[in-house]
């Protein structure tokens, strides 16, 4: 059976990023960039004053001395292109364009108004309050790289150099498939044998939430059924991951119609616990296919592991986001692993501290409602508390 690392390893290795697309920035949030981005003007685009108050000649506006009132005053908007003259002073707001002949703002807190004139209270030095051209960005300078994820920031950044769409890598389209005779869609009434289709609607966020766009439909345990199903979701979707029906059932018949359809199965079942039966394989048309376990848990477990990495991947992330979800701490409570396979553990990770999360059998969705991590264990590891533990931000 497959190590994990050596799973994912094969996984990702075909993976390059998706297609490049240009998108209205403030679309490409949490997208990463598909190319470096420069400064297209200086920022800000002229000398602009900092404060309301009044433009003058520093020299001219030491404590104690008075100044003539212009009759213009310039305000943000429109340069008025005002000349400041002697003994003069401009009144001017923030944001303004400081008029020809000042080298100061003097705000207006600092002088006493006298009619058409201004007494000054507390001087300035030349360059007080202005806010030069290019002080913050310069047209040409490097502003982003490619690779650099677009944060809220950054999204203002691109914005105030007028910059309006940025390339990105296309999001993925996912076609997740669900499958069982006994599941119900969430808002519809269970008669007694049947349960509710969880994976579906969590798959579907775990896709969204990876920053892939989704589509999601179910098969019953019918090998015509399933095998429509998927032939239809091999045709539209740049990713299949079907859930449930992988594993040796006599009604899982995934495996089996895979094998009809011309998909080439690269490996079968993973050294975990969960998720054991994954499935990885591609079609002839080169998409590739994901085969996770049904129980809601192993699913969740090993879309996290081998899924989310490929979407991250095609969307530009690298190795970023495996490197970013990795945590480290110290055991809150005593774990062992006394299985064969290395076992991943719903968590809480806290203040430094890694505690685990209620039941951990691969039903029970409740525990990993309440963890945030996937905390692995080796075969025959013991934690005491206090012992160092890794695990997977969730
Ligand atoms: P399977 O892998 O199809 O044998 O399913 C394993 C277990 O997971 C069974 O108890 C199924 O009822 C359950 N299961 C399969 N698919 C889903 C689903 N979409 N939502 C919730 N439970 C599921
Ligand atoms: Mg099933």
């Amino acid at each position: 059976m497959l190590e994990e690392s050596e799973a994912l390893q094969r996984i990702l290795e075909p993976v390059e990023p998706g297609a490049v697309i240009w998108v209205p920035v403030e679309l490409a949030l949490d997208q990463i960039l598909a190319q470096d981005i420069a400064g297209v003007i200086d920022s800000p685009p002229f000398d602009n004053s900092s404060m309301d108050g009044y433009a003058v000649r520093a020299a001219e506006s030491a404590t104690g001395m008075t100044l003539e009132l212009a009759l213009s005053e310039q305000a943000a908007g429109v340069d008025l292109r005002l000349k400041l003259n002697p003994g003069e002073a401009i009144r001017i707001f923030t944001g303004a364009p400081i008029p020809e002949g000042a080298d100061a703002v003097i705000m207006q807190e600092d002088v006493e108004r006298e009619g058409g004139a201004i007494a000054v209270t507390d001087g300035v030095v030349a360059g007080e309050n202005i806010r030069r051209r290019g002080g913050d960005v310069c047209s040409g300078q490097k502003l982003l790289n490619r690779g650099d994820l677009i944060t809220p920031a950054r999204v203002g950044l691109l914005a105030s150099q007028g910059i309006a769409e940025v390339p990105v890598h296309v999001r993925p389209l996912v076609q997740i498939v669900t499958t069982g005779d006994e599941l119900v869609e969430p808002g519809a009434p269970l008669v007694p044998g049947e349960i509710y289709n969880s994976n579906g609607p969590m798959l579907q966020a775990s896709v969204q939430s990876a920053g892939g766009v989704v589509a999601l439909s179910h098969a019953s345990d019918d090998r015509a059924v399933l095998e429509d199903t998927l032939r239809r979701a091999f045709a539209t979707s740049d990713l299949v991951v079907i859930a449930g029906g992988v594993s040796v059932g006599e009604r899982d018949y995934v495996k089996e119609v895979l094998n009809e359809l011309g998909v080439i199965t690269d490996f079968w079942r993973v050294k975990m616990k969960p998720g054991k039966p994954f499935l990885y394989g591609h079609h002839p048309d080169g998409t590739p296919v994901f085969g996770l376990p049904g129980n809601p848990v192993s699913a969740f477990v090993t879309f996290t592991l081998f899924v989310k990495p490929v979407i991250r991947a095609l969307l530009g992330h690298g190795d970023r986001c495996l490197n970013e979800s990795r945590v480290k701490g110290i055991a809150g409570t005593a774990m062992s692993n006394q299985g064969e396979r290395p076992h991943y553990l719903r968590g809480i990770f806290e203040a430094g501290k890694i505690r685990l999360s209620g039941t951990q059998q691969s039903h029970a969705i409740f525990g990993l409602s309440q963890a945030n991590c996937l905390v692995r264990l080796d075969p025959g590891q013991l934690v005491e508390v206090g012992d160092p533990v890794e695990g997977v931000m969730i």
